[in-house]
């Protein structure tokens, strides 16, 4: 049978019975969670005094509700906050009881509360915290060297309730008018602009602006020394702020900000509804950035830039900026009814900020980038313990648990990716904007969106979508090659789940949409595989063929040996995307064994002086792998050679010295390069990296901010004592967070063991200050490389420390990140030993995940060993 991409549209469309009633309103009754729903919230009133000194707040609350059924008891959220004079419309009530091992509060009423609307109002103490969760002081210090310490939020997901008792569930949306009574000389920044501030003695009363209707977990109040830089355009006010003194940092954050909301109004069709959109730059404290509506908080290194920073921190604050702008609508003005479609909201994202860093900045390459990521997610994915986008959440813990940035962001963001490009741009955006104007102020489902999409493409596209979000894993698309008598082919394709080790016992499938390309630049056809042995035409056997052309899919692809055999004769000619897939698919299939290592240096060695980034980062972290299993077999001072020969020409093709016209993706391949040759030993780049160190010493400006990161690190890999002090002082004399990142980063490479010991104590020293903490977690698990026994007996001496900056995430990081940080140097029993007893006995999954690639990684070591032992290197 012959299937052309149309005639797979039609067929798929054929199959797709009436137009769904995707636009049916969302009820709160349908949603998920543990509050009950006969008592709904419409708008509260918050007034807050925070006492930053003694970490306390007083504060002051009514609440309009809406009573469905008459009731004596009102339950809501709550924690650590003593309620007292609560009244139901102004009369005493009962009973109030607050659990805080539940995060509920329950009012009793004497008599029955009639249905209709009630105001239920009281006053409350409660506490202000140190860790990003709920309303949390931030200490930091000031460019003019002052201690200072500001208030901001963190809500998401669950920790509103710390700030203020309230409905704290997603489907609970309501009106918020916040007023923060405060130190006159603050600033204050809420969702909503500020109506009216009154100054009494020392102490200012800020009162905001009723928010539209959105969930309590996108509440934000920051206060204290901020200043803002401002714009105003199409009628929105843009304010970046931050810690006063560090504004004009922010000056290509305001930029940005103009042109994401001018894009995005026009993708969703549905313009941004608050009138003000503030960015605010929080030293330190939380890590990433968070989407409040109207006000978005950033760790400050991801939104303010200087003159240190580097094209990289230009492309993250770009991107991360982007990703949380894209919440402003799906997340905020669109949210998801319940935490187990969190991924409505992260994957959405996470596509989105790729395609509009893309649209924006062709020259960054950023789909390229973004493959790293994919690779990544993949990665996590082959495992037999992996999940489902989609998962069933029920308490706190696993709504934060369902953050995971592997499954959730990259995955989703991948698999968007490939149903856009098999529906087409348009169409998709049909549907997105179909969906966005259906549930605006509301919230919906993931079936709420696929049925939108399905409307706009007309064909069911939720039965195609549903086995990638709701099944964990992926496939591996088999193919084989038959040639008639003239030379066309015709290829027969099967399908399994892609598993690292062993063996898919649920026997999983997925209808996958190849896009296929026979010919080096053939456009590509799109067919959608859906049942075993289908077979495609793919033009004549001796041109080059990919499956996943634009490496667009979410899937590994193993193709027969004389399919492998062309396309690696004619590796140069391939589009770069092509290759691509084909240098991840074929490490994917030589690390499980499908394959063996010679087929895959065949085509790293076929690279010859191309210089396209990802394909040589790809190749560069497979050369590195296979390096840093081979440190003490007989082997590995010839692989090392064998590895840097592969690498030389590139950089013999791009020099040390940066052109006028270069693209920063070549860039950023040069500094790979000298990077990984420097860790492979080539003796003249080491020479070269400490040259310029010299002189950057005496002169910073010597080596431009892209390239410090990769030389400091060769230098602090072969430092003697005296190079070392050398980059402490270096390190010490940091300005901002970007500059204590890339140079403390540096010197935990550091390889000689006694001062590897040293670089822990710098870690762990006030020399680092408060509002870098987060940092420290970062560079003890980066010496854990070349330090194994060193790093892991660090972080366990100090474990309580190093997680405390990350309230929200750190037992997913504990469980199922640190195992693999350790694999090769600790017994996989007593990692485990250690993980099990140090996070929450629900997250076993998690770790079993994390030891699942520790054991894999043990094996494939011994594999990959013995492979490159054998592997003829001339
Ligand atoms: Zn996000």
């Amino acid at each position: 049978m012959k299937i052309t991409p149309r005639l797979s549209l039609i067929l798929a469309a054929s199959a797709f019975t009436g137009a769904p009633a995707f636009a049916t309103p969302f009820s709160v009754s349908d949603a998920p969670g543990r509050l009950p729903k006969n008592v709904i919230p419409e708008s509260y009133s918050v007034t807050v005094e925070p006492d930053a000194a003694a970490m306390t707040i007083k504060g002051r609350e009514s609440i309009v509700l809406q009573v469905r059924s008459a009731t004596t008891t009102i339950q809501f959220n709550s924690l650590n906050e003593t309620l007292s004079d609560v009244r139901l419309d102004g009369k005493a009530v009962l009973k109030v009881a607050s659990d805080d091992d539940a995060q509920l509060t329950t009012v009793t009423i004497a008599s029955p509360v009639t249905v209709g609307t009630h105001t239920l109002s009281f006053s409350y103490a409660g506490k202000i915290e140190t860790q990003p969760h709920g309303l949390f002081a931030q200490p930091y210090v000031s460019p003019d060297g002052k201690q200072g310490v500001l208030l901001t939020t963190q809500m998401e997901s669950t920790d509103a309730r710390r700030m203020f008792p309230c409905w704290d569930e997603p489907a609970f949306r309501a009106k918020f008018r916040l007023s923060a009574t405060v130190p006159a000389e603050w600033s204050l920044v809420s969702n909503m602009p500020v109506v009216k501030r009154v100054v009494k003695a020392k102490l200012a009363t800020t009162t905001f602006e009723a928010t539209p209707r959105m969930p309590s977990y996108l509440v934000e109040l920051t206060a204290g020394e901020i200043a803002e830089i401002s714009a105003k355009n199409e009628g929105i006010d843009f304010g970046v702020w931050a810690v006063k003194g560090r504004e004009k940092e922010g000056a290509i954050a305001l930029a940005n900000v103009q042109t994401i909301l001018a894009d995005y109004n026009d993708y969703f069709g549905y313009k941004f509804p608050l009138p003000k959109l503030d960015s605010i730059a929080i030293p330190g404290g939380f890590q990433g950035a968070m989407e409040n509506w109207g006000a978005i908080t950033y760790n400050d290194q991801l939104l303010l830039l200087s003159a240190a920073s580097s094209i990289k921190n230009r492309q993250e604050a770009y991107s991360v900026q982007a990703h949380e702008m894209a919440h402003q609508w799906n997340g905020d003005l669109v949210t998801m009814a319940w935490w187990d479609d969190i991924w409505l909201n992260e994957s959405f994202a996470s596509w989105m900020a790729a395609k509009e860093t893309d649209r924006r900045h062709p020259d960054w390459k950023w789909w390229e980038d973004q493959d790293a990521d994919k690779e990544d997610a993949m990665g996590a994915d082959a495992r037999a313990t992996s999940h489902s986008i989609q998962q069933h959440v029920t308490n706190e813990l696993q709504a934060a648990n369902s953050f995971d940035p592997q499954i959730t962001y990259s995955k989703g963001q991948a698999i968007l990716r490939m149903f856009e490009a098999y529906l087409g741009p348009d169409v998709f955006r049909d549907g997105i904007r179909e969906y966005i104007k259906a549930f605006a102020f509301s919230n919906a489902t993931t079936s709420n969106l696929w049925n939108a999409l399905s409307a706009a493409s007309k064909q069911d596209i939720g039965a195609i979508v549903a086995g990638w979000t709701e099944q964990a894993g992926f496939p591996l698309v088999s193919v084989a090659a038959s040639c008639d008598a003239t030379g066309v082919r015709t290829i027969t394709l099967s399908q399994q789940r892609f598993l690292l080790q062993g063996i898919d016992a649920a026997n999983s499938s997925w209808k996958v949409p190849l896009q296929i390309r026979a010919g080096a630049d053939a456009a590509p056809q799109a067919v959608l595989l859906t049942q075993d042995k289908q077979s495609a035409p793919a033009g004549r056997c001796d041109e080059p063929l990919s499956v996943n052309a634009g490496a667009l899919g979410f899937y590994r692809t193993h193709y027969d040996a004389a399919t492998l055999a062309t396309d690696t004769k004619n590796f140069g000619m391939l589009k770069d995307t092509d290759r691509i897939a084909l240098l991840d698919d074929q490490w994917a299939l030589v690390e499980s064994g499908v394959d063996t290592l010679p087929t895959y240096l065949a085509l790293a060695g076929a690279m010859g002086k191309d210089v396209d980034t990802r394909a040589w980062h790809q190749i560069a972290h497979a050369l590195a792998s296979i390096e840093y299993d081979e440190r003490g077999s007989p082997g590995h001072e010839a692989f090392a050679a064998y590895a840097r020969n592969v690498l030389r020409p590139p950089f013999e093709q791009l020099g040390w010295s940066a052109k006028a016209d270069e693209t920063p993706d070549v860039q950023d391949l040069r500094q790979t390069l000298i990077q990984e040759l420097g860790s492979l030993g080539d003796e003249g780049v080491i020479d070269e990296a400490r040259k310029r160190f010299a002189a950057f010493v005496k002169d910073h400006s010597a080596i431009p901010p892209d390239y410090q990161a990769s030389i400091l690190k060769i230098v602090a890999q072969y430092a003697d004592a005296a190079t070392f002090e050398q980059l402490r002082a270096v390190a010490a004399a940091a300005k901002d967070e970007t500059e204590f990142r890339r140079y403390y980063s540096a010197l935990m490479a550091v390889r000689d063991p006694a001062l590897a010991k040293e670089a822990t104590e710098i870690a762990l020293s006030p020399q680092i200050p408060a509002q870098a903490d987060a940092l420290r977690l970062e560079l003890i698990a980066q010496l854990a490389g070349e330090h194994q026994q060193l790093s892991w007996q660090v972080f366990r001496d100090n474990n309580e420390r190093l997680l405390k900056p990350f309230a929200f995430d750190g037992p997913l990081i504990v469980a199922q990140y640190l195992p693999q940080a350790y694999w090769s140097g600790i017994p996989a029993a007593e990692i485990e030993a250690w993980v099990r007893a140090h996070v929450p006995k629900e997250m076993g999954p998690n770790v079993d995940r994390g030891m699942e690639t520790v054991r894999f990684r043990l094996a494939e070591k011994d594999r990959l060993v013995r492979a490159a032992d054998a592997f003829d290197h001339q």
